[in-house]
């Protein structure tokens, strides 16, 4: 069998990279994944779909990727599960000038977002402690999505279009002779022929690759997510980034999902092997910031909890790359912030593999290239909050 491109992972950036290209007219193309679609981080996401960063490559690849949320049906033939209930963030003092930059250069990109004040996230979230903070800002069109149901609607669209998608079908290595790729050879042993392969299997692209020379700078962290019932209904209320108890919140049913920002995530050895309950001080931890921050919901109680991998770089930001081998294009190293993102991902991702300038405004194709890190120039937030995780 030949195909123009094999593309690793059915992950949501494999997807919407396959989706992107079938769109571009390239149909002769099959996702493989080793297990099933959105069965790595996409079906453990929390969703969060938001614009807030001080990277403006990936404040405009978010913006870009809102409208692909918001008219998912339209776009993709079927519902993402988005819940556009719009994204608060609060900030502390010691970070009002970072933040405050960072709001002017997000307007400056195009995004709907704006400072408020604490009557307007009083009224948007009633329950919530809000004393401590110095300011806010509210973005309408944020809000969240559901990894399943977005990967499967980028897998079903590109079925459509030709593309095909194969679960449980691990690719064991890639095949390159002299500088270029020829194909990719299955674990059952068979092969397809190809010279184009794109590799989007987070941390687990670092074993493929690295047979070739290619030592891709990711890392396997262990997240920790908590849902706890508030014993309240809280009505519909936006997702709200807490950046003073480095917390973000968002509701789940009428469940609410609490996950940290204070940079707890920590790396593991084996991205396959990680407890699949949060373990007792990150509860702990969670309870202690929720009650700090809700001290209006009447009677709170730990639901469940859930973990997932998410494939680190060293400045939190994704690789969207080609590599020293003609053909071969890698889209890994998410770190946990690859969602909000993946539609706009997938068409730059498809600008790279077809050799054409950037379709994304605002993001050239070279700017998540792998090299940068031997370049000694990572992707950096130009506005970065004191005391919270990178991905700011
Ligand atoms: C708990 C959690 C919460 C998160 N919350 C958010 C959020 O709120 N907002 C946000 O923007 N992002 C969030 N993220 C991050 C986001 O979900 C990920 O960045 C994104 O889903 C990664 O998609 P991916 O396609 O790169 O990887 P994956 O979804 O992991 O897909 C990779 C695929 O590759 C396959 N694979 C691996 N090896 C092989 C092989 N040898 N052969 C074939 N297939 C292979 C795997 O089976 C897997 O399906 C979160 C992540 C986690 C874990």
């Amino acid at each position: 069998m030949t195909r123009d491109v094999v593309i690793v992972g059915a992950g949501v950036e494999g997807l919407s990279t396959a989706h992107a290209l079938a769109t571009s007219g390239v149909t002769n193309v099959v996702v493989v994944d080793r297990d099933a679609i959105a069965s790595g981080g996409t079906g453990r996401s929390a969703g969060i779909v938001r614009c807030h960063y001080g990277v403006p490559e990936i404040a405009a690849l978010a913006r870009e990727s809102l409208t692909v949320f918001s008219e998912a049906e339209e776009r993709l033939g079927s519902p993402v599960g988005f819940e556009q209930v719009g994204y608060l963030v609060g900030i502390g003092e010691d970070n009002l000038a970072a933040f405050r930059a960072s709001l002017a250069a997000q307007q400056a990109l195009g995004i709907d977002t704006g400072e408020v004040g604490h009557d307007v996230a009083a009224a948007l979230w009633p329950v919530a402690e809000l004393d401590d903070f110095a300011s806010f800002a509210f973005e309408p069109q944020g809000g969240y999505a559901d990894g399943y149901a977005t990967a499967h609607a980028f897998a079903g669209s590109a079925r459509s279009l030709g593309t095909t998608v194969t679960q449980g079908t691990a690719v064991a290595s890639i095949e390159v002779r002299g500088d270029a790729v020829t194909g990719v050879r299955l674990a059952d042993g068979t092969g397809i022929a190809t010279d184009a392969v794109v590799v989007a299997a987070s941390a687990w692209s670092v074993p493929l690759l690295s047979p070739l020379g290619i030592e891709l700078p990711i890392t396997p962290y262990l997240v920790q997510e908590v849902l706890i019932d508030p014993g309240v209904d809280l009505g519909a209320r936006p997702v709200f980034s807490d950046m003073v108890s480095k917390q973000y919140v968002h509701q789940r049913g009428h469940e609410l999902l609490f996950g940290d920002s204070g940079g707890f995530e920590r790396p593991i050895p084996d991205p396959d092997r990680y407890p699949t309950h949060a373990e007792d001080a990150a509860i702990e931890r969670c309870a202690e910031k929720a009650l700090h921050r809700f001290p209006g919901i009447a009677d709170p109680s730990v639901k469940t909890t859930s973990t997932g991998m998410i494939d680190v770089t060293p400045d939190w930001n994704p690789i969207i790359s080609a590599t020293g081998i003609d053909g071969l294009f890698v889209a890994a190293g998410f770190s946990g912030h690859g969602f909000k993102i993946a539609p706009a991902v997938g068409r730059l991702m498809a600008d790279i593999v077809l050799g054409r300038p950037s379709s994304v405004p605002d993001v050239p194709t070279e700017t998540f290239r792998l090299s940068r890190y031997d370049e000694g120039a990572p992707v950096l937030s130009k506005f970065p909050y004191v005391g919270a995780s990178k991905i700011r």
